[in-house]
């Protein structure tokens, strides 16, 4: 194994192995275990049982830390992009570090505003397809910025406002026509992506937004995909959003606001480095370096980037199978625990919880218990031979994890904890059965 272990070993801080002694002597054993922050995380298998999510309070303020340094040259505000993890433990600790957030429905927002009744004046509001019931609400609280993706709905908006007698604070989220190099589902700056307007219509737009007196231009927007892990596309999008924000400057709008969106990638393979003071200040370099003299407040939607690497889920070995002379560990989580290697093929580290290094190394498919061919966590991978009843987890999934996470073959979802150097609390029970049913007939 000693491939994931080691890398395992070189992981900070979130998930690291330690040393661990045992006996009465306390003698040096050969064994490692996994820990997150101070805690090791079998104990948290024991004391909670599996499919377990797992995060480091730690490494998420930490991630906070390192995003906003990259950025300390320019006034800007971190945007959280509540749909990576929008558990209500994980948003208080964001928003205690002083972040605003970008939601993209109504229940997001009411969650933000569950944890912090004064968070709205720090809310962005995204999404193609906003009702009249979630806009009239946002107009209520009073968000930041709505980030408008189409005409028809910035007359919906309009009306909203003025039935409201508010007025409605703008962006259009534009569409730049750039690419950017990640999996198809989750690239949005493309023309033919359903996101956003036409950048060579926005300037219209604008103008008829302007005159409309429940309307206030206040930005313009992008958001050009998720998981991309290049600062070229994130540069040109910039360029064309900088160009315009010139011309509509000229034609006398008042642009406060740039929001660049989201989507720094992470690194999933550990054979890719994962530093994230290097990968966060390419990024900021790439996205400031086209606003230079531009004189905006910089809005920054990052998801991905802050909880990814900050996650991890744990799982059981229930039973070893063998089909010929494939081998099979099926564990206790599945695709609706976690559906992102079924839904992109992503690619999760896997390691065990505790581990020798003499430990030999075999091939098999981790696959869940859903019905699903597709219900897989790994293919074909060299992972240290495990019994049933061993513990694994599953690295980098505080993004885009529970978040995703369904119902489906009626299995109740996973609990949460949330570690914060040596003290854990639970922050989502895990479902039951009843939780499911409530609400049918
Ligand atoms: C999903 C999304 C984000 C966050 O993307 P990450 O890749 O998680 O950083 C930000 N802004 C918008 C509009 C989004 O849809």
């Amino acid at each position: 194994m000693s491939r994931t272990a080691r890398r395992g070993i070189e992981r900070p801080p979130a998930f690291i192995y330690r040393e661990q002694r045992s006996g009465l002597l306390r003698r040096k054993s050969e064994s490692l275990a996994l820990f997150c922050d101070e805690i090791p995380l079998q104990r948290l298998a024991d004391s909670f049982g599996t499919p377990l999510y797992v995060y480091s309070a730690t490494a998420i303020r930490e991630r906070l830390q390192i995003f906003r340094h990259a950025f300390r040259r320019v006034p800007h505000t971190i945007c959280y992009s509540v749909k990576a993890n929008s558990s209500l433990g994980i948003l208080r600790l964001i928003g205690a570090a002083g972040c605003g957030f970008d939601v993209v429905s109504g229940g997001e927002m009411e969650r933000v505003l569950r944890v912090d009744r004064c968070a709205a004046k720090r809310v962005v509001f995204s999404g193609v397809g906003k009702t009249s019931e979630e806009m009239t609400a946002a107009l209520k609280v009073r968000i930041l910025l709505f980030n408008v993706e189409s005409e028809s709905e910035l007359w919906a908006l309009a009306e909203c406002a003025a039935r409201s007698k508010e007025k409605a604070r703008i962006a259009l989220r534009v569409n730049p026509d750039v690419p950017a190099n990640t999996h198809p589902y989750i690239s949005t700056g493309l023309q033919q992506h359903k996101f956003g307007v036409p950048i060579g219509e926005a300037r219209k737009l604008y103008a008829q937004a302007a005159g409309n007196r429940y309307l206030e231009v206040a930005g313009v927007s992008v958001h050009i995909g998720s998981q991309i892990s290049e600062v070229d596309p994130f540069s040109a999008a910039m360029e064309r959003v900088a160009d315009l924000v010139r011309e509509l400057r000229r034609d006398g709008h008042r642009i406060d606001y740039i929001d660049a969106g989201g989507g720094l990638g992470i690194a999933y393979d550990q054979s890719e480095s994962d530093d994230f003071e290097v990968s966060a200040g390419e990024y900021a370099e790439g996205l400031l370096r086209p606003l230079r003299g531009l004189r905006v407040h910089l809005l920054l939607e990052p998801g991905r980037a802050i909880v990814g690497p900050a996650g991890a889920l744990l799982t059981h070995v229930l039973y070893r199978k063998t089909n010929k002379d494939k081998k099979f560990v099926v564990v206790d989580a599945a695709m609706n625990d976690f559906l992102r290697p079924s839904l992109y093929e992503a690619y999760h580290e896997i390691v065990p919880l505790r581990f020798r290094k003499q430990d030999a190394l075999e091939k098999v498919d981790v696959v869940g218990p859903v019905c699903e061919s597709g219900d897989f966590f790994a293919r074909d991978r060299a992972l240290p031979v495990t019994s049933e009843g061993d513990v694994f987890a599953i690295l980098d999934a505080g993004a885009y994890g529970m978040a995703l996470a369904s119902n489906y073959n009626t299995r109740p979802r996973p609990a949460e904890v949330l570690v914060d150097g040596g003290s854990v609390r639970v922050i989502r029970r895990r479902e039951t059965i009843s939780d499911l049913l409530r609400g049918e007939s």
